[in-house]
């Protein structure tokens, strides 16, 4: 399974520390739809899963991808890209 950090404002937040429960509800929403979009995704050559960062600050999304190579990095930003 990937690995997913979601930062606001640059700061890590997870569903179960968040006291905010709405929040709490959309980190988990959001992880999910990730692990989704993330699931089929390994490296086909050093089996490898990535590991994604999304950091929001004011309502913009910024992704980073932690993978072994380039072309794991293209397939993460490929499958993050689809709707
Ligand atoms: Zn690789």
């Amino acid at each position: 399974m990937a690995t997913i950090e979601l930062q606001i404002n640059g700061n890590p937040v997870s569903a179960d520390t968040t006291p905010d429960l709405m929040q709490s509800m959309v980190i988990r929403e959001m992880e999910a739809q990730l692990q989704v979009k993330l699931q089929n995704i390994t490296c086909p050559e050093h089996h490898e899963e990535p590991s994604v960062i999304v950091n929001i600050t004011r309502n913009k999304q910024n992704i980073s991808v932690g993978a072994c190579c380039k072309q794991l990095t293209d397939m993460t930003m490929a499958a993050l890209q689809q709707q």
